[in-house]
């Protein structure tokens, strides 16, 4: 059975095979396994990217080269090593006076295997303006700074992209919501940071997602992991940790950071999709393939979903379906057959459903089209 979705998805697949070379890919890319699986877009290639971690230059317990592997385990596209500029408890133990050497070890053992590593840093003040990631920077020890504004414009001087770091905790914040001070909008007034964690390590923020639809902010959800990925998701348990899905051109440093200035991301977390609608729609209609039509007056129609969502549908169709109510599950990596009451026989028809587990804006969720034929 053909269908336009599947046209488009097997155009996908193709497209991404071109871009990526055989050395990029590797053997968690198959389902059913621990690496975190979205198709491509129409337009662009889905990077899977976590953007905040530590390691043992500054407070976390691991060596750069193991967030590398926990990234290739996790099939990632992309990391940014995010220590802390200004805080760094191990000096004693591991002296180092180049900030950039967590960012150097974690690139050398990337070498070879597709990983792109970013050079970043974590700025880490009270509140306000509270923690922020530069990334994309090209020499974090010019950010080892007293002035906090000077840290932000020495970011920019960069060409750094500069997020504010989960606005929501409650270490710095006691009542978990996110809310911008003078200061804040100071640095926004200079343009000096463009991004916002929705979601960080364990914790989500409505008022994030808020404030960055108001001040059109780049969405991102990151581990923030300062020990293992796998003790912190009970990955071998089936958890994942959360990533940014950027919407980029290519595979590449340059494209990833274009992606990310014109806010092309959304976060996956805990089964759950944030971002515009406009990426999420065609997102989940590209993890969906109709793998077969029947026929008479109730069709069953195969649906594979090919990503790692359990996708929950509100049926939007002008069919009611006949062995499901109206919210159902499409399991990730299984087919699911729906038996549609279309009462008549059908050369084609259009599915439609409401994605109850993404979202654009609090209480706003992407609609999908499935066109079977
Ligand atoms: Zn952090």
């Amino acid at each position: 059975m053909k269908s336009i979705l599947t046209k488009s998805f097997l155009a996908a697949l193709f497209a991404a095979s071109c871009l990526f070379p055989a050395s990029a890919q590797n053997e968690t890319t198959a389902e059913g396994t621990r690496a975190i699986e979205f198709p491509d877009i129409p337009g662009y290639v889905t990077l899977k990217c976590d953007l905040h971690m530590h390691t043992v230059f500054s407070d976390g317990s691991v060596w750069p080269d193991i967030r590398v592997q926990e990234a290739i385990r996790d099939g990632l596209d992309a990391i940014a090593i995010t220590d802390h500029v200004e805080y760094q408890p191990k000096r004693k133990d591991i002296p180092h006076e180049n900030r950039n050497r967590g960012y150097e070890l974690a690139q050398r053992s990337a070498r070879e295997t597709g990983l792109v590593v970013l050079n970043a840093t974590e700025i880490t003040r009270s509140m306000p303006p509270g923690h922020f990631n530069a990334i994309f920077v090209k020499d974090v020890n010019k950010l080892d700074q007293k002035d906090v504004m000077e840290v932000f414009r020495e970011a920019k001087r960069q060409g750094a992209f500069v997020f504010w770091n989960h606005p929501h905790w409650t270490s710095q914040k006691p009542n978990g919501v996110a809310e911008l001070t003078q200061m804040h909008k100071d640095l926004l007034a200079e343009g000096l940071f463009g991004g916002i964690e929705i979601y960080n390590y364990s914790t989500y923020s409505d008022e994030a997602l808020e404030i960055a639809r108001e001040h059109r902010l780049t969405l991102l959800g990151n581990s923030d992991m300062h020990n293992l990925m796998d003790w912190g998701y009970d990955i071998p348990g089936g958890g994942h940790r959360p990533v940014t899905l950027v919407f980029a051109t290519e595979k590449s440093e340059k494209a990833m950071q274009e992606a990310m200035e014109n806010r092309r991301t959304a976060v996956w977390f805990d089964n759950t999709l944030v971002g515009d609608a406009g990426y999420l729609s065609p997102l989940v209609e590209q993890s969906l393939e109709i793998k077969e039509k029947g026929n008479g007056p109730v069709p069953q129609v195969v649906i594979h979903n090919h990503s790692d969502a359990d996708y929950i549908l509100e049926n939007l169709s002008d069919y009611r379906l006949h062995n499901q109510a109206r919210v159902f599950i499409l399991k990730a990596h299984e087919a699911t057959t729906l038996q549609v009451k279309t009462l008549e026989e059908l050369d084609a028809f259009t599915l439609k459903f409401r994605v109850l587990n993404a979202f654009s804006s609090p209480d706003t969720h992407p609609e999908i089209k499935l066109v079977v034929e």
